[in-house]
């Protein structure tokens, strides 16, 4: 079960349920399709979904495409799959874009009201006159145009009578204000450029802070809940829904999600897909939704992490290995266990006979009764992993080495008699006898092997391919660098290791894309969409254990 806290934010919808301010919520998740969603936006869908959830309210999916700039359908179709693999089910659906000839009409209504001017300052000018937080701004020489002019002026803007960035709509508030954001911020701007939704019809667009309020109001969401670089802007938000009297929501912050050794922006994560620093947005090593599910990691998974993480109002990094840690947890319940050879080779049994094939029954998954057990297929000459091998082992290694006995997972207790050489020195062949006395894996006068193998027949298996992921940076925080670095320069090179010729159980010839097991001590893997009849490829979700505190420890 998934746990629910009381943070403040529940807190803050406990009290204005029971003070009857509203009786009903609603919340939204509110992306801007210019990307594809990742790991922080999860935690902002978690919240606004599951609050609404818990409280039988609604939320609402909305895109934010006020920008046609860098914004497409490819994106909004994205997002909409993301949110429902995730597990959450919107109530409505809109686009601010749905909403642009009310804002205008709201915005006119400003002018009409004598807080709106269309304003000539260029960009430079406009910061110039803004001053600093220590600073009083100077007002805008436009600032007194009368109501009649600002209205033609911006029904001219609306008409495309002015070059793009020559004008501005601005609300007219208190250029010596000590909260910046109130020193007649931007209402509109000039830009010539066709919106994926709207085509032509518009060549003015909202500013964020004008439109977001209004989505919102429109919307009637009761609780705007964004994260914590909003927060100084709250002030405006308020002076819009206050001056146009309508729909008050109240915005409400909370910390944004950072993880270790991951970047959590859009607009970084673009940068890695744009100068190919990986295969695209849903590359199984990017923190997006897509991506982890490509490299076979589970809602639920996701959802356990925003669980565990919480919501605070301040900012923190979360450590990347709890998520990887509820990756774990969940496939273990969940995969079921195969046994693959990812560096194979032959082990053949002198005398187990050529003819003969017995079937072993596998359990499937030990954590989960109901998956059963398998008949798995076991035949004289085998395939286990090179590395469990060695020709002149130290102590500690309960592997095979010559003279040793093992068990094979499942089957016989069996001792190596020999090994087989090419011209070069390298182990061609490892062979072996059997012991029939030992069948299931225990010997009936209870003498111990020092370690269980596994391992697949030679004449039931089959080749694949395997990709090994890695954390993409190696840096704890990746946008710490010094001067004239960026993030990309901490990119881990060994994020990627493919690896072919693999073996798998040929059952696995049935499994399609998408199937996640766990290949006994390698670590859990799920079929990747590029495989082919041909070629299967696998995905390392992850491994079994956490490798990165060894090594960090052994740095
Ligand atoms: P960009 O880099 O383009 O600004 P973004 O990653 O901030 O992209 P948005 O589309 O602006 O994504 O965000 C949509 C919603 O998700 C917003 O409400 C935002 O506050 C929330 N959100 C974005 N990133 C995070 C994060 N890391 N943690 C929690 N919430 C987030
Ligand atoms: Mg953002």
């Amino acid at each position: 079960m998934e746990e629910k806290s009381r943070d403040f934010i529940r807190e803050i919808i406990d009290a204005d349920l029971a003070s009857g301010k509203h009786k009903e919520i609603t919340t939204r998740f509110p992306p801007e399709p210019n990307g594809y969603l990742h790991i922080g936006h999860a935690k902002s869908i978690y919240t606004n979904f599951g609050i609404a959830e818990e409280f039988a309210g609604k939320c609402n999916l909305r895109f934010d495409d006020t920008n046609p700039v860098k914004e497409d359908v490819e994106y909004v179709d994205a997002i909409k799959r993301d949110v429902e693999w995730l597990g959450f089910k919107w109530s409505d659906i809109h686009f601010a874009s749905d909403y642009f000839d009310r804002m205008y009409l709201l915005a006119e209504q400003l002018i009409t009201m004598g807080l709106a001017y269309v304003c000539d300052l260029s960009p430079e000018e406009t910061k110039t006159y803004r001053g600093f937080a220590s600073k009083p701004g100077k007002n805008s020489p436009y600032r007194n145009r009368t109501v009649e002019e600002n209205l033609d002026l911006f029904r001219a803007m609306k008409k495309g009578e002015f070059p793009q960035g020559s004008r501005t709509l601005r609300a007219k508030i208190d250029m010596s204000s000590p909260t910046m954001c109130l020193r007649d911020p931007h209402m509109y701007r000039i830009l010539k450029k066709d919106h994926h939704r709207t085509g032509n019809k518009w060549c003015i667009y909202p500013m964020y802070d004008f439109a977001h309020c209004l989505e919102d109001s429109t919307e009637q969401i009761t609780h705007s809940l964004c994260t914590l670089e909003f927060e100084p802007n709250r002030p405006l938000y308020n002076w819009y829904l206050e001056k146009l009297d309508i729909f008050r929501s109240r915005q409400i912050e909370f910390a944004r999600l950072n993880l270790s050794y991951t970047v959590v922006s859009k607009r970084y994560l673009r940068k890695l897909v744009e100068e190919n620093f990986v295969t695209g947005w849903d590359d199984p090593r990017m923190p997006t939704l897509s991506g982890l599910k490509r490299r076979g990691v589970s809602p639920a998974a996701i959802r356990n992490f925003c669980s565990v993480i919480g919501l605070a109002k301040r900012n923190s990094t979360v450590d990347i290995a709890l998520l990887e840690n509820k990756i774990r947890e969940d496939l273990n319940k969940t995969a079921p266990r195969v046994m693959s050879v990812l560096n194979p080779i032959k082990l053949v049994i002198e005398n187990y006979p050529a003819d003969k094939t017995e079937h072993f029954d596998y359990v499937v998954n030990p954590e989960d009764e109901s998956a059963g057990v398998r008949p798995t297929p076991f035949t004289r000459e085998l395939y286990i992993e090179r590395d469990d091998f060695m020709e002149d082992p130290p102590k500690k290694f309960f592997r095979m080495g010559p003279g040793r006995e093992v068990r094979l997972r499942y089957a016989y207790l069996v001792t190596c008699t020999s090994v087989i050489k090419d011209e070069n020195d390298n182990i061609m062949e490892i062979r072996c006898t059997y012991d029939p006395d030992t069948k299931g894996g225990n010997a009936p006068d209870g003498r111990r092997v020092r370690g269980t193998l596994h391992w697949v027949s030679a004449d039931h298996s089959f080749p694949v391919e395997v990709r090994l992921y890695d954390r993409l940076f190696n840096k704890e925080n990746p946008m710490d660098n010094e001067e004239g670095e960026d993030f990309t320069s901490s990119i881990n090179p060994d994020s990627l290791t493919v690896i072919t010729n693999c073996l798998v159980e040929n059952h696995m010839k049935n499994e399609n894309p998408g199937f996640i097991c766990q290949f006994e001590r390698k670590g859990y893997f799920c079929i990747d969409p590029d495989s082919t009849p041909e070629k299967m490829i696998f995905n390392r979700t992850i491994t079994l254990r956490d490798s990165w505190k060894k090594k960090k420890k052994h740095k």
